[in-house]
């Protein structure tokens, strides 16, 4: 890194220690090159400059004007609000000016000379006459001119009050670009600046601090968002590339087991989405070295039958499988669509997760290690240090964002001589630009289509007041043998209303449906309480589920055809896309009401997608755009590294170029010791970012 950017700011002119400290502490500037890069928030555009002639009567918007001051009348009021007027003439009529504050110093500052200024401010007009209050000054400079644009730097008090206003930051940044400008070298490789038209630093970071136009910022900030996605991708690329020199066994022959349920016992056909997947899978298990593939799909596209058959793939060349999911009741789950399909061709499988009995846990330790169980489904409790195998050669994650790079990490080194291969599947379709950022590192398969004869679920936004129509027509639809979910939203911060309204909303739907039986799951209940509910639904003895959002990834009921969301408002769209993917498994035509509680235009148009769009990749998109990648991915664990300049939510082409052009630069050969200030500032994004913490 060079020393001069790297030097601490309390050496800068205008700083010193004590403000130097305030900005280390509360904006995390420590060095020249972090205030470089402490950039403004938005900027003021002064540039729409008028005379006051050309002014239109009652104009309100923000104007530019050039002239001088005279006539300055202090006026002295009993209540102490004093105030100080002025006019101000440009050569084509005269405007007022008012100030309430700093009466004496503005005073002498303007009064005494007969100098060219510039104002800026927004008129209000008193009698036909224009009058502006507090309004920008600025004393012309030499060759008569202003400054266009300026920018406003994030602000807080505790700045205000040590001396740093916006006028600081404007020139303190100033004199530090004056004393840079050589420090300023090109680190990126010649080849990338060259196909990217990448601006020099310097220049980049002019049009942000110091822009003559108010379009130049975005030209320089394309210069840093460039250089972030460049340095990020190449980090996920080297990952990439790292995981495929780490040995992993072969999985060379399609064996027995695979054959038989292939032609026997395939309970469909699968659609060449399926197939093709399958294939790009089974091209990676042939090579001695990891498979680190995420399968992404729509909900319903099947992606439990392609798990299954590589898994058979793994356990006909003599390996055990491991597959991980974030909830004990999709484990639960995938436990049962994989155990009746290995029953047939006697194929051992296990399920372990938290509330597993200790006799059945010492089995399943047992199992594994002598190799008699081949497949071992589970949530979290998979990691734990007992469980180990006597091969373990696949891993399968499905990760619907709760598992992060670690916990993948922490699967595989379940064996410390071959690096088992890992797919991740995940259970929410993400945009490719978000599924190349979040998992950069891993190499992607799509199933886009889902299996023939799947009826697009007619979607609703029911309001309270068709409640009652609404229920006539679930009634019918029970009549005809037909099942309903409920679902209300459960989050933690609001847990005991949430669950109040559960419980509320199951006594309600009971009350309008007397002679159905209801049942209630939540996320309270003990695990197994929730399991025999789930079972008496999927049975068909209750009609209707009442439930939490427990049901996003629970059982498989064709039957069940309605699909009622109450407070929809309160959920992503993934989400709801998500649940509304529990109906429509079977071959009646299914249903999703949408019922808000409070509706402004923002989850109106979220819930009018939800009418629109049956595509969970599009749906996902929409999100994203709405929500903005945090909330999109959930608080918490998202993954998501923290971007300074990037927005993956609109910076997709950058995300994309940046991909292609670093696996170029990668086939190109380069010299690897050409390139040192390159690889600094890849290291030292990636402290920045934290992401050598996840470092796998
Ligand atoms: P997801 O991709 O959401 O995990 P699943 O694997 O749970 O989807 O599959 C959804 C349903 O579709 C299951 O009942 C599954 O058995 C069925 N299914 C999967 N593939 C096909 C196919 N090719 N044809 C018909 N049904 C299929
Ligand atoms: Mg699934």
């Amino acid at each position: 890194m060079n020393k001069f950017l790297q030097t601490d700011i309390q050496y800068l002119k205008k700083i010193g220690p004590l403000k130097a400290n305030i900005l280390k502490q509360h904006a995390n500037i420590h060095t020249y090159e972090d205030l470089l890069l402490y950039f403004p928030r938005r900027y003021v555009d002064r540039s729409n400059l008028l005379t006051l002639d050309k002014l239109k009567p009652n104009e309100n918007e923000a104007i530019t004007l050039i002239g001088k001051f005279s006539q300055f009348r202090p006026i002295k009021n009993s209540n102490h609000k004093n105030r100080l007027t002025a006019i101000f003439s440009d050569g084509s009529g005269h405007a007022q000016i008012v100030w309430f504050q700093g009466l004496d110093w503005i005073q002498k500052r303007y009064a005494t000379n007969n100098e060219l200024y510039m104002i800026y401010g927004k008129p209000d007009w008193i009698q036909g006459v224009p009058r502006f209050t507090h309004p920008e000054i600025e004393k012309l400079d030499e060759e008569g001119d202003y400054k266009k644009i300026v920018p406003i730097y994030p602000s807080s008090e505790i700045f205000k009050k040590n001396g740093m206003d916006n006028r600081f930051f404007i020139q303190v940044i100033a004199s530090l670009l004056e004393i840079s400008k050589n420090e300023l070298v090109e680190f990126i490789p010649q080849m990338i600046v060259e196909k990217l038209h990448l601006l020099d630093r310097y220049t980049a970071l002019r049009y942000i601090h110091q822009p003559q136009s108010i379009t130049d910022p975005d030209y320089g900030l394309n210069r840093f968002k460039y250089e972030e996605m460049l340095a990020f991708q190449w980090i996920m690329e080297a990952r990439r590339k790292k995981y495929k020199t780490q040995k992993a066994p072969i999985f060379e022959k399609v064996g027995n087991l695979f054959l038989e349920f292939y032609h026997h016992y395939l309970p469909f056909e699968l659609t060449d989405a399926q197939k093709r997947v399958i294939k790009e899978i089974r091209k990676d298990c042939a090579s001695p070295y990891q498979m680190n593939r995420l399968v992404q799909g729509d909900v319903g596209s099947g992606k439990t039958i392609v798990a299954f058959l590589i898994m058979l793939l793994a356990i006909d060349n003599g390996y055990q499988c491991a597959l991980m999911a974030p909830t004990e009741i999709l484990a639960t789950q995938h436990f049962y669509s994989i155990f009746h399909w290995a029953e047939k061709i006697q194929v051992e499988v296990a399920l372990l997760t938290g509330s597993t009995k200790e006799k059945q846990r010492r089995y399943i330790i047992n199992g594994l290690r002598n190799g008699q169980i081949k497949i071992l489904i589970g949530t979290h409790a998979l990691l734990e240090d007992y469980v180990q195998f006597a091969n373990l050669g696949l891993t399968i994650i499905d990760e619907q964002h709760k598992f992060g790079v670690e916990q993948r990490a922490k699967l595989w080194k379940k064996r410390s001589d071959l690096y088992p291969h890992n797919l991740v599947m995940t259970a929410t379709p993400i945009p490719r630009t978000l599924a190349l950022t979040l998992y950069g590192d891993l190499d992607l398969s799509i199933i886009n289509q889902l299996p023939k004869g799947r009826k697009p679920i007619y979607t609703k936004i029911v309001m309270e007041s068709q409640r009652l129509r609404l229920f006539g027509f679930i009634k019918q639809q029970i009549h005809q043998g037909r099942q309903v979910y409920f679902i209300y939203p459960l989050v933690e911060e609001s847990l005991k209303l949430d669950l109040m309204a559960v419980k509320q909303g199951y006594e309600a739907i009971q009350r309008s449906f007397p002679n159905t039986l209801v049942g209630i799951v939540h996320g309270k209940m003990k695990p197994n309480e929730k399991e025999a509910e789930m079972q008496r639904f999927k049975k068909g003895v209750t009609k209707i589920l009442v439930s939490t959002t427990v049901v996003e990834v629970g059982v498989d009921v064709p039957n069940a055809t309605i699909m009622v969301i109450e407070n929809a408002e309160r959920f992503g769209l993934s989400q709801l896309h998500q649940l509304r993917g529990r109906v429509g498994r079977g071959d009646y035509q299914s249903y999703c009401f949408l019922i808000p509680k409070k509706i402004n235009p923002t989850t109106q148009k979220r819930l009018e997608a939800m009418e629109k769009f049956s595509d969970g990749f599009k749906i996902s998109e929409i999100d994203l755009q709405l929500r903005g990648p945090g909330d999109f991915l959930g608080t918490r664990q998202s993954g998501l590294p923290e971007f300074h300049t990037i927005n993956i939510a609109h910076d997709t082409t950058i995300i994309e170029q940046t991909k292609q052009i670093i696996r170029d630069f990668i086939q190109s050969g380069y010299q690897s010791n050409d390139y040192h200030l390159f690889w600094d500032f890849i290291s030292h994004t990636e402290r920045k970012m934290q992401l050598d913490r996840i470092n796998a």
